[in-house]
């Protein structure tokens, strides 16, 4: 299936700007994405240097434009009039032939996706339609379906998610979002099961002590959903080609990761291909009455990365070990998790996933309309109070490096390693 996906301001901007021009089409820069012979243009913001171009103009027949200029990665031709809400839309090929674009991926509120009418093929191919339409799985999940609405829950449930890091609050979260009947999960993490990941995590027992967390927590959904999902294992590093490969396949990414490196990496792949990032980080420090626990889950939407919506710890010695294979591989060599933190919580990660998931519903029904963090902190009496930071700005003032090359796709990859030479030395 052959995608177009626009963050939702961006199409807003497209609608603008084409109501105020003159007949003929408009350019605006896109990047592109391409898996196992499915091409997915990525729009890029207005005014950046992607180097692709995607032509976009009304419709008054249905038929494409008769020739495309070099630098054109496809067209969307949008109705008006008799044909208000139809589109229609191709992709140029490296072999220059077109091929239909199937959908139209709105990136934000409600994650809408839209079928564009084919003509080179016999129908539209909408998305697999989730076991959701069939009266034993609405009697199922009658009750999720009753708070969030059939369409928001369908949108949820058919959306593809990434998994980056299936620790305690991962693979809570899987488990949670396979309950709702999400039918499509790729998991990530290069991590083996060791004594000390038992006790609190949901699904592990003693017989999973070696075996690779994805694999492990793969089996664990099998068991736990009512109807398990399709389920896609990468165990390996989300700084790996395999990894990445794996979260641009992925609608949303969901990064529950130990270390800024991991979470600069899924930050990365977020802004190139245009994805929702909700990030995961909880913390338990120091001891007795000063012991401190609180947690941010931050829903970062395309317009703004992770580094300009909170930063990181240590954005310098992300950067270091994104550098090489070499610096993470010292990395995890060091590691120690007493060292970093004085432990973990499930009730604490619970509180988290249960905020992080509330997001995606949100996102998904249309109430979360912006990049959202929620900061959860007990006082030294056991109280919470959640506040809601709105980002740190960043001191030079100058744009983020990061955003700069949103929704750029693979273009983008050459420039990031310049970045991670920038950043490294
Ligand atoms: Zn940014």
């Amino acid at each position: 299936m052959n995608s177009l996906t626009v963050p939702l301001p961006v199409f807003r901007r497209y609608l603008r700007d084409l109501q105020q021009h003159p007949p003929g089409s408009l350019r605006y820069p896109v990047g592109i994405s391409h898996r196992s012979g499915q091409f997915e243009l990525i729009a890029a913001s207005p005014g950046s240097q992607v180097g692709r171009l995607l032509l976009l103009s009304w419709y008054h027949s249905l038929v494409l434009p008769p020739f495309f200029p070099p630098d054109c990665a496809g067209v969307l031709l949008l109705g008006e009039g008799q044909q208000h809400g139809h589109a229609l839309g191709a992709v140029r090929l490296p072999s220059q032939d077109l091929e239909p674009l199937h959908q139209l991926r709105l990136v934000g509120p409600g994650m809408h996706a839209i079928g564009l009418q084919q003509e080179l093929l016999p129908e539209p191919l909408a998305r697999t339609m989730v076991e959701g339409s069939s009266e034993e799985s609405v009697a199922r999940w009658s009750r999720t379906i009753g708070a969030l609405g059939q369409e928001a829950w369908q949108r949820l449930v058919g959306l593809r998610y990434a998994l980056i890091g299936v620790g305690r609050a991962g693979s809570s979260l899987a488990l949670a979002l396979a309950r709702m009947g999400v039918t499509q999960l790729t998991l990530i993490d290069p991590d083996r099961v060791e004594s000390h990941n038992l006790g609190e995590t949901p699904a592990l027992t003693g017989a999973d002590i070696g075996q690779l967390k994805v694999e492990a927590v793969a089996v664990s959904l099998a068991s736990g959903a009512a109807v398990p999902p399709e389920v896609v294992t990468v165990p390996e590093s989300i700084t790996h080609l395999h990894a990445l490969r794996a979260a641009q396949a992925c609608d949303l990414l969901i990064s529950c990761v130990d270390h800024d490196g991991a979470r600069l990496a899924a930050a990365v792949i977020a802004a190139l291909f245009c994805k929702p990032l909700l990030d995961i980080a909880t913390g338990v420090h120091g001891q007795g009455r000063g012991r401190r626990l609180g947690a941010d889950v931050r829903l970062v939407l395309p317009g703004q990365c992770l580094l300009c919506f909170g930063g990181l710890r240590d954005e310098a010695r992300a950067w270091q070990m994104l550098a090489s294979t070499e610096a993470e591989r010292a990395f995890y060599a060091r590691q120690d998790w007493r060292r970093e933190r004085a432990g973990s919580l499930a009730s604490l990660n619970q509180c988290a996933v249960g905020v992080g998931v509330r997001l995606l519903e949100d996102l998904i029904a249309e109430r979360v309309q912006e990049s959202t963090w929620a900061h959860l902190a007990f006082d030294a009496s056991g109280r919470l109070t959640v506040s809601y930071p709105t980002g740190s700005p960043r001191l030079d003032r100058s744009p983020c490096s990061l955003c700069e090359l949103a929704g750029w796709g693979e273009d983008g990859l050459p420039r990031v390693v310049d970045l991670l030479d920038a950043r490294s030395t």
